[in-house]
């Protein structure tokens, strides 16, 4: 093994990718450690839907769509709601942040032949008026060939650095501790483990076959959130979203399992906003699961009416795609672990998106002809048609009455009462003819196709839910599906770890997840939605750039 390097770097994920790309650019030599097999190379970025929060584009622009850094850094703000000493640094971090999200992310994107799918997404709606939290404007900027695209271009930076001899690649080597020598992280040590062929996002096998010990003048830790340890999701549960549910599904694969957080704190590292976390609330268990628990996020338009586990209808503004960490909180305290989305095929037609790359193959893999079907087709997109068919969160009905017999089959108590959920759902449909409605939802959806992207492909046009005409009709139980961890290792705008008083611990850097996106947790309490991949993007540069500078 070649160990003369310059820095270390540990995780093999976008952050790690992006990270170890500028060092190599800038003439280091790097050692990139990562615990899966090689295919894995891009860990959570591979499987993700390629959504990136930009702001003021050329595609929003040409939707009508008037933003501006201004606007951008007061959602955020808003949103993130910082409160704490300690959000000093995840503070100075999203303006950073937003200002690249305003400024040189798009033509530093572009530059590595990265594009985007022309109609920008409404993420995150908000619905408090205009100083609450949400995104007052579309910001979400699909990839063009979803998350693979997203880490292709960094991959082949990385491959091209290890051909020149600057980059060694290292496989199945698991980082258990880092080695502190008078004070300063000048390395690594742990565990190879067995080699085998796993496929992508499979657990891989645990087995050691051996020790490793590395040592260079810096270590970058880039090794993700937590998501997939449901342990340590539960232990940072914050008491302000209630209960952590009984059952969650899990968005992430297993080596999302939070252990170099624990490990980074040994050293003299600090984490901060341990409670704070994004998980989602429109989960539904993949009939065709690749990682353990494995469910699928919908990224819903504001169509489908809202129940809880009793059949009452989320309050205004809890509609689908609005607001995540208040419809978590509102769903954890009514004591049950799921909920239900009620529509009709004309909605889910329009507005079901199912977030991953695997799920979206007309985007991954750029095929304009299966894309223009989701436009002329009848029938949803085929992976959200084979969920209707094969998933065991959906119940599809030509009534009510069938339906919330279906509904209450798939749980242990019928909980749903026909006559109610009956009342509810004609209640709306009247409202539907009305062009003075009292609806809330039906204000908000006829808001939303005032935009042209929405009115495009994303929002169905407003329909009775008991029109024969529109359906079937569809119910999906909804549970919570655990996905981004917000807090992390706290690091200032160099993405040096800090340590308990605040100053730098020698030799050690982080980026991406771990690092709450960049200094502990730049989001605060709740995100805007595609601020993650480019959270990666851009504190892995930071931090890449900033050892490269560093270093004697
Ligand atoms: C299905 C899905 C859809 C998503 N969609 C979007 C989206 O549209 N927009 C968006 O902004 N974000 C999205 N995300 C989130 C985003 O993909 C992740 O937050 C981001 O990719 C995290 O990257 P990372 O490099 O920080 O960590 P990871 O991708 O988790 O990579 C960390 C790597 O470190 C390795 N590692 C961990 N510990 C060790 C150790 N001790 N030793 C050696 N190696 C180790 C892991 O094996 C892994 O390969 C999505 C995520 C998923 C799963």
């Amino acid at each position: 093994m070649n160990d003369a390097a310059d820095v270390i770097v540990v995780g093999a994920g976008l952050a790690g990718l992006v990270a170890t790309a500028e060092l190599a650019d800038g003439g280091r030599r790097v050692i990139l450690l990562e615990q899966e097999p090689e295919p894995w190379l891009g860990g959570q970025a591979y499987w993700s839907f390629g959504g990136l929060f930009l702001v003021n584009s050329p595609e929003q622009r040409r939707l009508g769509v008037r933003d501006s850094h201004e606007l951008a850094l007061r959602d955020w703000m808003a949103t993130a709601g910082f409160d704490r000493e300690e959000d000093q640094w995840p503070r100075k971090w999203a303006e950073a942040y937003v200002a690249f999200a305003a400024g040189e992310k798009r033509p530093w994107l572009r530059s590595h032949g990265i594009g985007f799918f022309p109609v920008v997404g409404w993420a995150e709606r908000g619905g408090y008026g205009p100083t609450g939290p949400g995104n007052s404007v579309p910001r979400f900027h699909v990839t063009w060939g979803t998350g693979p695209a997203v880490v292709a271009p960094f991959e082949r930076r990385v491959r091209e650095a290890a051909a020149r001899g600057q980059v060694s690649l290292i496989f199945r080597h698991r980082v258990d501790a880092l080695s502190v020598t008078g004070s300063v992280v000048d390395g690594v040590r742990g565990a190879v483990l067995e080699p085998g062929p796993v496929e992508r996002g499979r657990p891989s096998s645990r087995v050691q076959v051996g020790e490793f010990e590395l040592h260079a003048q810096a270590v970058i830790v880039t090794s993700g959130g937590i998501g997939g340890n449901h342990d340590l999701v539960r232990q940072n549960w914050p008491a302000r979203l209630g209960e952590p549910p009984a059952r969650m599904l899990t968005g992430v694969p297993a080596h999302v399992d939070g252990r170099m957080l624990g490990i980074t704190e040994t050293a003299g590292g600090t984490v901060i906003n341990r409670d704070r976390m994004w998980h989602y609330v429109e989960g539904i268990q993949d009939w065709n699961p690749i990682w353990p628990g494995h469910g699928i996020r919908i990224l819903p338009g504001p169509s489908s009416m809202w129940f809880d586990a009793l059949g009452n209808r989320l309050p205004a503004p809890l509609f689908p795609g609005f607001d995540t960490l208040g419809t978590l909180e509102h769903l954890t305290k009514t004591g049950f672990d799921y909920s239900w989305f009620a529509l009709t095929q004309r909605i889910i037609k329009r507005e079901f998106a199912l977030s991953g790359s695997e799920q979206n193959p007309d985007l991954t893999n750029k095929d304009i002809g299966l894309l223009l079907q989701r436009v002329i087709s009848k029938s949803g997109p085929a992976p959200v048609e084979a969920f209707k068919e094969h998933g065991a969160d959906f119940v599809v009905a030509s009534n009510l009455t069938d339906l919330v017999q279906g509904m209450n089959a798939l749980t242990d108590e019928p909980r749903l009462d026909p006559v109610k959920l009956e009342r509810e759902i004609t209640a709306r449909d009247r409202e539907v003819d009305n062009g003075l409605t009292q609806d809330q939802q039906i204000l908000a959806i006829r808001a939303a196709r005032r935009y042209l992207g929405d009115r495009l492909i994303r929002v169905a046009k407003p329909h009775r839910l008991l029109d024969p005409a529109a359906g079937p009709l569809i119910a999906a139980r909804l549970r919570i599906l655990t996905r981004k961890t917000l807090g992390g290792l706290q690091t200032d705008l160099s993405g040096r770890v800090l340590r308990a008083d605040g100053t730098p611990l020698p030799g050690l850097y982080a980026a991406g997840e771990v690092a709450g996106f960049g200094g502990g947790g730049m989001h605060g309490y709740r995100s805007l939605e595609g601020t993650f991949l480019g959270g990666c993007l851009f504190s892995g540069r930071i931090a890449g750039r900033a050892v490269a500078a560093a270093l004697a």
